[in-house]
């Protein structure tokens, strides 16, 4: 792979708006990614391998937990600081920050929001360092959009319980050390479950044959009768709410996530437009080339704007689910297209793995579908826009 010579784009000075803090979090993210991201991803990428050398380093910049509070190990930085380390590590590759997402949103902030003293104790500094890695479980092999629908189960068996049931499409989990599990208990009310490797009767196999978030492990969580100590009950939610709360959390950094993605490719294409020459000029001369180029800064600059003012909203506690929602389908669906458009500039270099935009443009292709797909989110704003539901 080139040298990673990324420049971000800041076309409206949201430089200025960012406090000192929120500058020095997203710079020490920028640089770690330079540094140790960029160049291994793509052989990672290549042979289908989550590096897991990086974990230490992810730990590092805040990227796990980085709004959960300092005495639970997390770095206790606000939604916007959050935002950014999310959007400089999908700079690097989406697979990358789909392990962070998934690590922070959807296991830690579980736990810190409807666990336990002594599950927050237990599990939080473990995850905040990198020391345990986590899994989240709601998606089945029947049940992806409608999770509602799930027959993963527990029942209470007087001093423990007996999980039954598969989790498919499962990030992180081939080497997760805990995973949060969704399963409902036997009046069919959807609770959060801590499963720890090594219970008799979980395993994790692998999913292979991705084209798609190559660098960022994937695979099923299985449960054959496992018996889940009491303890490892989540009391303080239930209800679908609980795990839709987590992915709040997670598709809030999305929306910030892919505006690194998309900066990537754009960064990469402008400077090849400058320098590829063709017809005696730089294709960045050409009208048809420029028109790609400025609707692409035009497109990154409102998504920048979009996700900057959700984050003030986020941290005031005001961001609603739907607000979330059209944040994640505008900035994934700009990002992918700007991967597409990007990918075209560098012609047949663009398909190569010496630049980082195919890598970009098939991870998005996931990124566009998990965690609510397009069309779910397009239809949580119908929703709210009009009151009626149109999910059945
Ligand atoms: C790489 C990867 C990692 C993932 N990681 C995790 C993870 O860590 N944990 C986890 O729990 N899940 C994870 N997922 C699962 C992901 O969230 C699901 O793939 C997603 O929710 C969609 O479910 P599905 O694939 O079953 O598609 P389906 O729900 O079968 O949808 C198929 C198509 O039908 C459309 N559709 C569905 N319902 C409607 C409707 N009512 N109206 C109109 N159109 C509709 C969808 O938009 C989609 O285009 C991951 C997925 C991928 C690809």
């Amino acid at each position: 792979m080139k040298p990673d010579l990324f420049e971000a784009p800041d076309y409206y000075n949201l430089d200025e708006l960012y406090s000192d803090e929120h500058k020095l979090v997203r710079d020490a993210a920028r640089e770690w990614v330079k540094r140790d991201v960029s160049p291994i991803i793509e052989s990672y990428a290549q042979k289908a391998e989550f590096p897991k050398q990086i974990i230490k380093g992810l730990a590092e910049i805040g990227a796990f937990g980085p709004y959960i509070p300092e005495e639970y190990g997390g770095a206790g930085l606000d939604q916007i600081s959050y935002g950014l380390i999310m959007q400089e590590i999908e700079r690097g590759d989406s697979g990358v920050r789909s392990t962070a997402s998934v690590q922070s949103s959807l296991v830690m902030y579980p736990i810190w929001a409807y666990g336990t003293e002594e599950q927050r104790q237990n599990y939080l500094p473990k995850l905040a360092s990198g020391e345990f890695m986590g899994a989240f479980g709601l998606t089945e092999p029947n049940h992806g959009s409608n999770p509602g629908g799930m027959t993963t189960n527990y029942k209470d068996m007087g001093d423990h319980f007996l999980l039954n049931g598969a989790k498919l499409w499962i990030s992180n989990a081939p080497f997760c050390d805990v995973a949060v599990v969704w399963a409902k208990n036997e009046e069919g009310r959807i609770h959060g479950l801590i499963v720890e490797r090594g219970m008799e009767g979980f395993s994790t196999p692998e999913t292979h044959n991705k084209w798609s978030l190559r660098a960022s492990a994937t695979g099923e969580l299985i449960f054959q009768d496992v018996k889940v100590p009491k303890n490892n009950l989540l009391p303080n939610k239930t209800g679908l709410g609980a795990p839709l709360g987590c992915l709040d959390s997670a598709r809030y950094g999305i929306a910030w996530g892919a505006i690194g993605a998309a900066m990537d490719c754009y960064d990469t294409a402008l400077r090849y437009a400058k320098e590829r020459v063709q017809f005696g000029k730089p294709i960045a001369g050409f009208q048809l080339q420029q028109k790609k180029l400025a609707e692409m800064i035009t497109e990154i600059t409102k998504a920048q704007l979009l996700a900057f003012r959700l984050g003030q909203l986020k941290n005031e506690k005001r961001a609603t689910s739907a607000q979330i929602s059209m944040a994640k389908r505008n900035n994934v669906e700009m990002a992918l297209k700007i991967a597409r458009e990007s990918r075209q500039i560098l012609g047949g270099m663009g398909i190569t793995g010496d630049y980082s935009i195919m890598r970009h443009m098939m991870n998005l292709e996931s990124v566009v579908t998990y965690e609510g797909t397009h069309d779910i989110h397009l239809l949580i704003t119908g929703l709210d826009i009009t009151g009626i539901n149109a999910f059945k």
